[in-house]
């Protein structure tokens, strides 16, 4: 067994040099020889990765940080001005299908870059293959990024593509771009659209919320009154359920009303006072029908069984007696209490009152063979014992378990990291569209 735990401990440590290494050599054969060929489906969305990615590169002509700046200056530009900017490098594409244009066309609204009401996106695009560069802009731009803008962008920048300096001129253009949208004049005419729809959508969420609360106050209320009105007339048997039914939903509003301070804490307290009433109602009683009286607690010792002394210490059950005063019949209502959860069934006594005891181990587990135990469990009132057979995960399953727990906590504390938002890590483009304007050249 040994032998294995070696031979995958040396094989955790080969696996990230062996991926490195196959690293290395993707980017040297990519760039080397044939470029792969693309169309404007097969393209990697960068979105994948998160909301914060901008950089399509799957066949790594830029460097790592070089993408890391581009990155960090479209989510400037798009926390800025609310512009999406893609940036794409392909190594081919087939020419005799697509003009770079009609490639950039197809991409844009595929992808949906930019805001969906305002389209404000752009794509600079780069094909090895075809040697295209290409500025595409979304329907929203065309005012702050006209084709000759574009063109001027390009024409500063395409000699370090045609030396070969790719980092240089893909970062160049990008730079441009973003200079030409963080002027002052671009800003105030990118941020004019949007500034008071904020306003206006806050304005909405708050009139729903007042909405929203008070329909709930009257849906939650009458569920509430037609409960109550059931639980009256209900017998020995029903009401407690009836009341347990209640109880569920008073703490629902309770955890609700964290949501809806407005309105719901009044109802959760109005519940809990319910509660008490309801179990003060008058039964009928089973044998002549008349209407029984409650004991006073006094009394409960006298009448209660030994079983129900016992459920009743436990804080298994809580138990209200009732007397009928014509013909003498008592009768116990029984209420599931804080404990009752961590009880079950007596097969030999039908109490609820079998408790957990403790575990033996019969066969301990190995690193590949699971274990075998023992669950003891025992009777609080008849005294029966009963055991439950249960299986051991092996070490390897809890080593597993073990590495899961630590890369969900690890998750955890990433995406907390991240803006602490609840989404997944995944992220998406606005939705904007583009009518074909821009400007591209070969290099
Ligand atoms: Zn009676
Ligand atoms: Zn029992």
């Amino acid at each position: 067994m040994k032998k294995y735990i070696a031979l995958a401990l040396t094989l955790c440590c080969l696996a990230p040099a062996l991926l490195k290494g196959q690293d290395v050599d993707s980017v040297a054969t990519n760039q080397s020889t044939q470029p792969r060929y693309y169309t404007p489906t097969s393209v990697p969305d960068p979105k994948v990765f998160g909301q914060e990615y901008y950089v399509s590169d799957p066949d790594r002509f830029l460097r790592p940080a070089t993408i890391d700046a581009i990155n960090s200056i479209c989510h400037n530009l798009y926390h800025s001005v609310e512009v999406e900017l893609a940036v794409v490098l392909v190594g081919n594409f087939d020419e005799d299908k697509w003009l770079a244009a009609d490639f950039c066309q197809q991409l844009f609204n595929g992808w949906g870059i930019g805001g969906s009401e305002r389209n404000t996106g752009v794509l600079l695009f780069f094909s090895y293959g075809t040697r295209d560069i290409r500025i595409h802009t979304g329907y929203g731009m065309e005012g702050l990024l006209p084709d000759a803008v574009c063109d001027m962008i390009i024409a500063d920048n395409i000699y370090a593509l045609s030396d070969g300096d790719y980092n240089k001129g893909i970062l160049g253009m990008v730079q441009g771009i973003a200079e030409q949208l963080l002027t002052k004049e671009a800003k105030e005419e990118l941020l004019l659209g949007w500034t008071p729809k904020r306003y206006n959508s806050d304005d909405d969420l708050i009139y729903h919320y007042i909405y929203l609360s008070f329909i709930l106050l009257i849906v939650m209320t009458s569920i509430a009154l037609s409960r109550i009105n059931k639980a009256d007339k209900a017998s020995f048997e029903k009401r407690p359920a009836i009341i347990e039914k209640t109880d569920n939903l008073s703490k629902g509003i309770g955890c609700l009303s964290v949501f809806f301070p407005l309105t719901l804490p009044l109802l959760f307290f109005a519940f809990r006072k319910q509660r008490k009433t309801l179990r003060d109602v008058p039964y009928e009683c089973p044998g002549c029908g008349k209407k029984m009286q409650k004991l006073p607690k006094e009394d409960f010792d006298r009448v209660s069984s030994e079983a129900d002394k016992i459920e009743n210490r436990l804080h298994i059950f809580q138990f209200d007696y009732w007397r009928c005063p014509s013909c003498g019949e008592t009768h116990a209502a029984r209420f599931k209490d804080k404990a009752y959860s961590r009880y079950s069934d007596c097969k030999q006594c039908g109490e609820h009152a079998v408790a957990y005891r403790d575990c033996t181990v019969k066969v301990h587990p190995t690193y590949s063979e699971r274990g075998e135990g023992s669950k003891r469990y025992q009777c609080e009132v008849c005294g029966n014992v009963s055991y439950v057979p249960y299986s051991i995960p092996s070490l390897f399953e809890q080593e597993q378990e073990r590495i899961r727990e630590q890369q969900r906590k690890e998750a955890e504390r990433r995406s907390s990291y991240s803006g602490g938002s609840s989404r997944s890590s995944s992220g998406s483009w606005g939705g904007g569209r583009s009518g074909g304007g821009g400007a591209g050249r070969k290099f």
